[in-house]
């Protein structure tokens, strides 16, 4: 598999997309009275633009149709109706095919899961919160790694983490990016030297600073890889050896659309046929071809003013990356969110959804809000309805008005 190759890389692509066309046709009752004889037309990426874009809300409403019929006898029972979305529901051959994509991503990296050591930062309840003695991680021996608990990587218990990290020795490290970044700025700041050196070390997010990134590198003393596939209507995008952001095209077909709007094809979703979806993430195609010689094709975020920290009264200054970290953990009850702060003693968490979120996850975000930025702030969160949005206006994770009188340029701000 070689990615340079642009011709293979295509007809893989296009068997990949007749192949889930045909089965969605086929298995779906959505999919097959939406594309009637249509289907067998599809060959190539191009041939996509014949079927209907499916919204975002259509897919919602209908997602019980859209399912596979082995997949709606199986799992019938697991909707749930939260604020959110719905999941996907994916077949084990799905899931076996999106994990050797990321396998393959690390691969490249000369990272090698299984016969390679590898320590995993992983925000679970494997170790409880409450626990302050004893063991911060867990092994899976037949996976050959070592889970450490994101929740331990802070004071006082960063210290014993990072220890133990240095007697495991992994060749590679994975797994939530903030915490990754809180042990970079431990080792760095206390300066001790490892007594290992990995190939990468993968981060599991599209955004991170430049300076987040040296943090990470000067600390472990090897390069970053950012890859993403946020959730199961998110394309898995990958950051090549030039640091470029590529779409991986073995995984599905993006298309892009007006406004850094895009349409997705995933293709392990068997279960669940994702095809020609307008997902909420906006990207845009960057059309010079990446040194790399990558034939997938490279991708940017719509430049938007996007701040890049907000402030803790007590704390300094916390990055959009925390926020990116605390959005994902709460993505299912609050598919899209958003932070700004008028005051060092507020900050407003806005919640993208069509029906408002019951107490207690709010008190679950706000909660959380408190561990990173302390109790002695405030923290309101409040719902909007998503068609309410204007990208222009309102898009961006953080937006941090402390700074307003302060006159910026246009470039400081990310826009060009
Ligand atoms: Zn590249």
């Amino acid at each position: 598999m070689d990615e340079r190759d642009s011709q293979a890389e295509q007809e893989f692509q296009d068997q990949e997309l007749q192949a889930l066309v045909q089965h969605a046709a086929l298995h779906s009752p959505f999919y097959r009275e939406l594309y009637r004889n249509k289907a067998s037309e599809i060959q190539t990426a191009a041939d996509l633009t014949q079927l209907p874009v499916i919204t975002e809300m259509l897919f919602e409403q209908r997602i019980q149709e859209i399912r596979t019929q082995a997949q709606r006898k199986k799992e019938a029972s697991t909707i749930h109706a939260a604020a959110g979305l719905s999941l996907p529901q994916l077949t084990n051959l799905d899931i076996q095919k999106q994990t050797a994509a990321i396998d393959h991503f690390r691969k490249q990296n000369g990272a090698i899961n299984l016969e390679m050591k590898r320590a995993t930062i992983y925000n679970g309840d494997f170790v409880p919160q409450t626990q302050t003695q004893g063991v911060f991680w867990r092994d899976i021996y037949y996976l050959n790694q070592r889970l450490y608990s994101a929740q331990h990587c802070r004071e006082p218990f960063i210290e014993q983490v990072v220890r133990n990290l240095n007697e495991f020795r992994p060749d590679f490290i994975d797994g939530l990016p903030s915490a990754i970044l809180t042990l970079s700025r431990f080792i760095n700041d206390h300066r001790i030297i490892l007594t290992f050196q990995p190939a990468a070390v993968f981060v599991e997010t599209d955004i991170l600073s430049e300076t987040e990134r040296l943090e990470i590198e000067s600390a472990f003393g090897c390069m970053v890889r950012r890859w993403s596939m946020a959730s199961d209507r998110s394309p898995f995008l990958y950051e090549c050896a030039s640091g470029n952001l590529h779409f991986n095209m073995r995984t599905g077909v993006l298309e892009f659309a007006e406004c850094g709007k895009v349409l997705l094809t995933r293709f392990h979703t068997r279960g669940t046929p994702l095809i020609r979806l307008e997902i909420r993430d906006r990207l845009l195609p960057v059309s010079c071809p990446c040194v790399c010689g990558s034939a997938h094709p490279v991708v940017r975020r719509p430049a938007v003013p996007e701040s890049e920290y907000l402030q803790s009264k007590s704390r300094g200054k916390v990055t959009s990356l925390y926020l990116a970290t605390l959005q994902e953990k709460f993505r299912e009850m609050a598919p899209a969110m958003q932070f700004v702060q008028n005051s060092l003693d507020e900050i407003l968490i806005w919640i993208d959804g069509n029906a408002p979120l019951p107490f207690d996850s709010e008190q679950q975000i706000r909660q959380e809000m408190i561990q990173v930025f302390g109790a002695d702030m405030r923290f309101t969160v409040r719902s909007r309805e998503v068609k309410q949005m204007d990208l222009a206006e309102s898009s961006g994770l953080i937006i941090n008005n402390l700074n307003l009188n302060k006159r910026i340029c246009p470039k400081e701000c990310g826009m060009e």
